[in-house]
C-alpha cells in the first residue's frame, strides 16, 4: 500500500522589538546572565505584566503578509506548568482567542505554486534558558530570555513532503526578514520549528495518528527529521503495527527521532484568561496604519521581476529570497538595462564569492554600481567573458573598480582583425598535425585551436572574431 504523509508545522519567532513583551528589559541577545530582567521578567508575586504595544504590531504585520484575519479582540491567557527557566509557573500566551486566524502562504510546490493555510498567529513570551554545567552535577538559570516575544505561526496540515516542510518554513522566514520583525535565525534559535506528521493511505481523507516533532534547529534538520519519520512510521504501518501518539525529538547526532513522551504524560496546561491583562483590542484604524507600512512582501517582488524584467521566474525566486539581494539587482539593474546578464552573475559570481567568504549581501565589497560597470564593459565588447571573471575576482578581493583593473592591466579586449589574425596565423603554423587532422574531419578540434589563441591573446581576443577568422582560415 502506498501511504501519503500529512505535515502541518508550528513556527516560533522571536520578534525584534528593543524591550520585552510585558515590561521594558532589554531583548538584546548575549549580556551576563540575569541582568535584563526585572521583578516583572523574573515573575515576583504582586507584579503587574503590561503589553508591549510594538508586539501587537508587528503581529498584525505578519497577520497581513500572510493573508489572516485580524480579531477585534483577543485575549491573553495563562499556560500553567513548571519548569525552572519559567520562575512564576505559567507562560502567558494567547489561547482560545488569538490576534490572527486563517491566512495562507504560498509556496513552491511540484511543478506549480501551492498554498498552505494558515490556522493562527498568536503573540507569547518566552522562558528562560538552562545551561547544564559539562564538569558537574549543575545547572545555572539564566533569565534573559524570559519575556521576550514570540509569535507562534500554526500552520493546517497542508504539507505533503519534508521538502515541501522546508520550502514553507524558508517562505515563512522571508516574510519575516521582509517585515524586519525577527531575524529568522535558525542557528542561533530565533526562529524554532516543530512539527506534526501523520501517515494514512494515499487517496483516504481521514487522518492517521500524528506524531510531534521537536528540536529541529535548522532547515536541514527539518526536512531530515521529517523524512526519517515517515520512514518509521511506514514500516510500522507495513508492519500492522500502531502508531502512538507521542512527542518525539530529533537527534540530529544519530539521525533519528527519539520518544520523548506519550500521550499520558502530556501536560495538561490548565489555560484560563490572564487575570492581569485587559484583552487586546485592534480597531481597523490600527490595521489600516499598518497596511500602508507594508513593504513590498516577496511573492509582489517575485512577480513583479518576472513581469518588468523579464526573468524566468526561478531567477525571480533567488533573487527574492531577501530584501538587500533584490534591492542589490534593482541597485544594479538601474544602471544596466540588461537584467538577465545582471542576474546570471549575481546567481554565480557573487553569490558563489558570497558564500566562500561567508558575507551577506550587505557586505558584498563589489556594489551593485560597481557589477554594472564592469558587465557594461562586457557586454559593449570591451573585454572579454573570462577576463570579466578575473577582473570580478580582483574587484571582490581589493574593491577596486573594474575600470581602473582594466587599464592598469592592459586587458581590454583585442577586437582588431589583423592582430587576432595574426596571433590565429601563429596558432595554425605551430600546430600543423592538428590542422591536417581537422582538415581531414576531425571537427572536436575546432576548441583546441580557440583555446590556443585566447592564450596567445592572454584571454584578450574577442571570441565571436576569433572564432569566424579560425573557421575561415581553417577550411584550407
Ligand atoms: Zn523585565
Amino acid at each position: 500500500m502506498e501511504y501519503e504523509p500529512v505535515i502541518g508545522l508550528e513556527i516560533h519567532a522571536q520578534l525584534k522589538t528593543e524591550s520585552k513583551i510585558f515590561c521594558g528589559c532589554s531583548t538584546k541577545f548575549g549580556g551576563s546572565p540575569n541582568t535584563h530582567t526585572c521583578p516583572i521578567c523574573i515573575g515576583m508575586p504582586g507584579v503587574l505584566p503590561v503589553l508591549n504595544r510594538k508586539v501587537v504590531d508587528y503581529t498584525i504585520r505578519m497577520a497581513l503578509a500572510t493573508h489572516c484575519t485580524i480579531a477585534a479582540v483577543s485575549r491573553f491567557a495563562r499556560k500553567n506548568y513548571f519548569y525552572p527557566d519559567l520562575p512564576k509557573g505559567y507562560q502567558i500566551s494567547q489561547y482560545e482567542l488569538p490576534l490572527a486566524v486563517n491566512g495562507w502562504m504560498e509556496i513552491e510546490g511540484e511543478g506549480a505554486p501551492k498554498r498552505v493555510r494558515i490556522h493562527r498567529i498568536h503573540m507569547e513570551e518566552d522562558a528562560g534558558k538552562l545551561v547544564h554545567d559539562e564538569y558537574q552535577p549543575l545547572s545555572y538559570v539564566d533569565l534573559n530570555r524570559t519575556g521576550v516575544p514570540l509569535i507562534e505561526i500554526v500552520s493546517e496540515p497542508d504539507i505533503a513532503t519534508p521538502e515541501e516542510a522546508a520550502s514553507y518554513l524558508r517562505a515563512v522566514r522571508d516574510v519575516l526578514r521582509y517585515l524586519d520583525i525577527c531575524d529568522g535565525n535558525m542557528e542561533e534559535g530565533s526562529m524554532r520549528c516543530d512539527a506534526n506528521i501523520s501517515l494514512r493511505p494515499a487517496g483516504t481523507i481521514a487522518l492517521g495518528v500524528k506524531v510531534e516533532l521537536k528540536n529541529m534547529n535548522s532547515f536541514k534538520n527539518v526536512q531530515k527529521g521529517l523524512e526519517f519519520e515517515i520512514r518509521r512510521q511506514k514500516v510500522m504501518l507495513e508492519r500492522g503495527e500502531r502508531i502512538v501518539q507521542e512527542t518525539r525529538l530529533w537527534d540530529a547526532g544519530r539521525n533519528v527521532t527519539v520518544s520523548m513522551r506519550g500521550k499520558e504524560e502530556a501536560n495538561d496546561y490548565r489555560y484560563f484568561p490572564d487575570p492581569d491583562l485587559v484583552p487586546v483590542e485592534v480597531g481597523e484604524q490600527w490595521v489600516q496604519e499598518v497596511r500602508s507600512c507594508l513593504p513590498e512582501l516577496p511573492e509582489a517582488k517575485r512577480e513583479r521581476f518576472v513581469r518588468q524584467y523579464g526573468l524566468p521566474l526561478y531567477d525571480a525566486l533567488v533573487l527574492t529570497t531577501s530584501r538587500s539581494l533584490a534591492d542589490y539587482f534593482e541597485g544594479a539593474a538601474k544602471r544596466l538595462d540588461r537584467p538577465k546578464l545582471l542576474s546570471n552573475w549575481i546567481m554565480s559570481e557573487v553569490m558563489r564569492e558570497l558564500n566562500r567568504s561567508e558575507r551577506e549581501i550587505e557586505e558584498c565589497p563589489v556594489s551593485p554600481q560597481d557589477l554594472a560597470e564592469l558587465l557594461l564593459l562586457l557586454d559593449s565588447g570591451v573585454i572579454s567573458g573570462k577576463i570579466a571573471k578575473t577582473v570580478f575576482d580582483e574587484m571582490f578581493a581589493g574593491g577596486r573598480s573594474a575600470k581602473s583593473i582594466v587599464e592598469e592591466k592592459g586587458l581590454l579586449q583585442v577586437s582588431d582583425h589583423s592582430e587576432i589574425e595574426s596571433a590565429i596565423d601563429q596558432v595554425l603554423s605551430e600546430n600543423p598535425k592538428e590542422v591536417s587532422l581537422f582538415r581531414g574531419g576531425k571537427d572536436k578540434l575546432f576548441g583546441f585551436f580557440v583555446g590556443q589563441v585566447m592564450k596567445k591573446t592572454k584571454g584578450k581576443a574577442n571570441p565571436q572574431i576569433a572564432n569566424d577568422i579560425l573557421r575561415e582560415k581553417l577550411k584550407g
